[in-house]
């Protein structure tokens, strides 16, 4: 079988073995066992190298036979490789199955080449959006009320005060049509617009819980 796949993960395990979590087109993401010839450091299994890879499956692994580099996103700034490298970790902890629009979103997100902060945010939140695990942002998801007071990472969606619980995070309505916007508009335009860090912040820590809740 051939797969196109991004490398996540990318670690050496003596001298000749590289064990690769790899995010591809087919088979969603997997792990690999690779054969690596004396004093070689092939990119093409590098981390946030864009590879093809010619697998046969050996019971429940995967083998693989063959790998060609199609792009190295290897960045070239301490900030870039810090960007990657949240993306990765944040996708590295779950099960994915093969999902196009994923791929896609990874694939356009690793090409990101500035405001790597906002970056981050608008994966996290496309990510939820294409696992279909995007909350209910809009109204309590106890009583319908648009008064928005909380998030609650148990029931994935916002609570209005009355129905609020205490183990929630405080939320407002002001960070919901944020996320929201981030989630449905395009990085090229929403990248100009002068997001408070402190916000962004804020969106991380519930959507990063929400997807640990959700995918685990
Ligand atoms: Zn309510």
């Amino acid at each position: 079988m051939e797969l196109k796949g991004f490398v996540l993960r990318s670690k050496q395990i003596g001298n000749r073995l590289r064990h690769i979590t790899v995010f591809t087109d087919k088979l969603g993401k997997v792990d690999f066992i690779a054969k690596i010839k004396r004093g070689e450091f092939p990119l093409k299994l590098d981390l946030f190298s864009l590879s093809t890879f010619k697998v046969v499956q050996k019971g429940e692994n995967y083998e693989l036979q063959r790998a060609l580099l199609i792009r190295s996103y290897f960045p070239d700034t301490v900030e870039k490789f810090i960007y990657l490298s949240k993306i990765s970790k944040l996708l590295l902890p779950y099960q994915l199955a093969a999902n196009q629009k994923l791929f896609k979103l990874i694939e356009n997100y690793f090409s990101a080449g500035d405001s790597f902060r906002v970056a981050y945010t608008m994966f996290l939140l496309k990510f939820t959006f294409v696992e279909g695990i995007f909350p209910a942002l809009t109204k309590c998801v106890g009583c319908g009320s648009r008064q928005i007071y909380s998030f609650s990472i148990e029931r994935g969606g916002v609570l209005c005060l009355r129905c609020a619980e205490k183990n929630d995070i405080p939320w407002s309505s002001d960070l919901s049509k944020l996320s929201v916007n981030l989630a449905k508009n395009s990085f090229e335009k929403m990248k100009k617009e002068k997001i408070p860090l402190q916000k962004l912040d804020k969106i991380n820590t519930v959507f990063e819980n929400h997807v640990r809740f959700r995918l685990s």
